[in-house]
């Protein structure tokens, strides 16, 4: 194509695309729910119009200071929180703020959290208008007394209308969030849950083992409730792989699965090392070898915008060799594991080598394996993992 020098407007985005963009992931942080879970600790307070206006007015400017940095979005991860709670007005101006500010690469994911109990038909076409292509619907279960103990605001009834809707008017490509390791449930109603999820056909499914988190309710009334036993949560997991892998959802990562091509492009980079940035409240970030955390608190956060002060919690250069360590721990959750030759030739590092006692001791014991010049945990090691990745920190 030849390109038009007598168009001013046309030599000035030319000139654009001649400058380097950076690929980078953005994250955004909204942290309004319409009441707490029992066991949450993720940073979210009580929903209120008012001020999720000024936090988006805030998180808005905040976006605009990464302008004309020439970064390109490969992926956009809208979490919380609950990100369906907010209007359609206050997305649109959260999307203007995101155009106006990045270029967006042509096949970019874009991602938003969902409650089974905040999807409306409207609000599902509104996504789909913004350009919304991936939705991730919390789940947890199918079983109401289940749903009850975790404190979830939605029951098993709305789970399949809400899919239906999301499906029918704004994408297919949708995940569905389940947990195991709650109190009272058994393998059983694990295993009807799982059942109940695939027959509705989503793309996706990621799958916890509940963490007992102090300071939340749940931890606080524990004495009350009987949690399944290591044995029983480790009999959940194993059964739960089989059963995905036999319904044609395989294994990328530690605790998600999903149809061929359906793989979480975001939660990818985030395995893979790669950069991202992260915007609002409580938000965390990674760029130019440097970790950053936003402030944890809605209102001085806005406070902050407002009077042009630094919302940035803590800010950390890191060293090659935390970068290294980084990418070990965060690669080996991934089923494909950490690829050996790319660390040798790209960082001059030699796993096999730096990392010899580690390896030794979990691949005589069955843990760890090298398999397609990639380290990885071998299948009896995935469910007790934390202690494995912990030794490469
Ligand atoms: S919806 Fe999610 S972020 Fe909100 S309280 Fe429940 S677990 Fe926490």
């Amino acid at each position: 194509m030849e390109q038009n020098t007598q168009d001013p407007e046309i030599t000035v985005s030319y000139q654009k695309l001649a400058r380097k963009v950076k690929e980078i992931s953005l994250y955004i942080h909204i942290p309004f729910c319409t009441r707490k879970c029992n066991y949450c600790n993720f940073y979210s307070i009580t929903y209120d119009a008012k001020l999720a206006e000024n936090y988006i007015r805030s998180l808005t400017k905040e976006i605009s200071q990464y302008k004309n940095k020439n970064y390109a979005l490969t992926s956009i991860y809208i979490g919380g929180g609950t990100p369906s709670l907010l209007s359609f007005p206050l997305l649109f101006s959260l999307f203007s703020g995101i155009n106006d500010t990045f270029s967006i690469s042509p096949n970019i994911e874009v991602t938003i959290e969902a409650n089974p109990a905040s999807i409306t038909k409207d609000a599902s076409r509104y996504w789909n208008i913004l350009g919304i292509n991936r939705v991730s619907m919390g789940v947890q279960s199918f079983n109401d007394n289940e749903l009850k103990i975790l404190g979830r605001i939605h029951s098993e009834k709305d789970i399949q209308p809400a899919f239906e809707i999301v499906r029918d008017h704004c994408t297919e490509n949708i995940s569905l969030d389940l947990m195991y390791g709650i109190p009272v449930q058994t393998h059983g109603t694990l295993m009807k849950s799982l059942q109940r999820a695939i027959e509705l056909e989503p793309k996706h499914i990621s799958s916890y083992c509940l963490s007992l988190e102090k300071g939340t309710p749940l931890f606080d009334a524990r004495a009350h409730y009987t949690f399944p036993s290591e044995d029983i949560q480790k009999e959940m997991y194993y059964s739960m792989l089989s059963f995905l892998e036999d319904n044609c959802f395989h294994q990328y990562e530690i605790s998600n699965f999903s149809n061929k091509g359906y793989e979480s492009q975001h939660n990818i980079s985030y395995w893979k090392g790669k950069e991202y940035i992260g915007c609002g409240a409580a938000a965390h970030s990674f760029y130019d070898m440097t970790r950053k955390e936003n402030i944890s608190d809605v209102q001085r956060y806005i406070n902050n915008m407002q009077n042009e002060q630094s919302v940035c919690k803590s800010s950390k250069l890191i060293s090659k060799r935390e970068y290294i360590s980084d990418m070990i721990f965060l690669g080996l959750r991934m089923t494909k594991g950490v690829p050996l030759s790319y660390l040798k030739k790209e960082l001059g590092f030699d796993v096999i080598i730096e990392y010899s006692d580690i390896i030794d001791k979990y691949s005589k014991l069955g843990y760890l394996t090298v398999e397609n010049d990639h380290l990885k945990l071998t299948k009896k090691a995935l469910f007790v993992s934390d202690e494995i990745l912990s030794e490469f920190v």
